[in-house]
């Protein structure tokens, strides 16, 4: 298995990264992931555009082009004859001696990228997923994707241990932001409701391209807070993200959700995403 360290492909096993790095030492690092079908990464540019944007709100510079980091990781998937999977990509300030919450301009960043085999499944996306609701009391930055994912491990830890799949976050009871690694859409009387995107969530890519889909397809959508209430009282509810794609969710704190069962929006949503993949990457 090769993966990328500062732009070489190397073994998994020859990978190492100083014990003085600033992503693991204070989280001082981004990070991005990348969904790969038939060896196809899927809205590469604008998940490239998106690390770039983070890097940028961090005041870090990362040391290639974009051309030459796709260049990077589609040598990636070649090499470890990806078909589908996923990438995971980060980047931190580096090394720094002695640890100092100031960063210096002398540092180099650190890159790393790994791949995984990731079948699609399609049963699980029509079955859906259940999740509890928890306190968002992450920072006021989740627009950047940072290393810092401590709020976001407790909150999936807090659903894991309810028996529940994801945590759905809410800043007060009337605002829902989104959940703990993916994003949420709620569904009432035909309209598509999703939170802005704005610092209080990451702008999801699959997020992104839902929405162009749906506008697309005369879909009626509304960019704005919606409460605990119309959370539990939505017609559908469901998560993006690149792995969950449209994945409805069919009870929230034990509570079921419209009808228990994938709703007829959600399907249709799920049915141009697949579109859209066979569309952009020719399978
Ligand atoms: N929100 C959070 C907090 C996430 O961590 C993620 C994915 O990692 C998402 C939303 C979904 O983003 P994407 O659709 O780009 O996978």
């Amino acid at each position: 298995m090769k993966v990328i360290l500062n732009g070489q492909l190397v073994e998994r096993s020859e990978a190492k990264v100083d014990i003085e790095d600033r992503g693991y030492q204070f989280g001082d690092g981004i990070y991005e992931g990348f969904r790969i079908y038939q060896g196809c990464i899927f809205t590469f540019d604008q998940h490239i555009d998106r690390l770039f944007d983070s890097a940028e709100l961090i005041d870090l510079a990362i040391p290639y082009t974009k051309e030459e980091l796709k260049d990077q990781l589609t040598e990636l998937i070649t090499a470890n004859q990806l078909g589908d999977g996923m990438i995971y990509l980060q980047i931190s300030r580096g090394t720094q001696m002695p640890r100092n919450h100031v960063y210096s301009p002398d540092n180099h960043p650190v890159l790393m990228a790994t791949s995984i085999a990731a079948p699609r499944d399609l049963a699980a996306f029509e079955k859906g997923l259940t999740a509890i609701t928890a306190v968002d009391d992450r920072w006021l930055h989740c627009n950047i994707k940072s290393l810092n994912l401590l709020g976001n491990v407790l909150a999936k830890n807090q659903a894991a241990k309810a028996g529940a799949d994801e945590a759905i976050l809410y800043r007060d009871e009337d605002h829902v932001t989104e959940c703990s690694h993916s994003n949420v859409f709620i569904v009432k009387n035909n309209t598509l409701i999703t939170h802005p995107a704005n610092n209080l969530i990451l702008n999801g890519i699959t997020r992104q391209t839902i929405l162009k889909l749906a506008k697309e397809n005369k879909v009626a959508i509304e960019e704005r807070v919606f409460s605990l209430t119309e959370l539990k009282q939505a017609d559908e509810v469901f998560i993006s993200s690149i792995m969950a794609e449209v994945t409805p969710v069919t009870t929230i704190d034990g509570e079921m959700i419209g009808t228990g069962v994938r709703g007829p929006l959600s399907t249709e949503l799920e049915q141009y995403f697949i579109a859209e993949i066979e569309k952009t990457c020719g399978i």
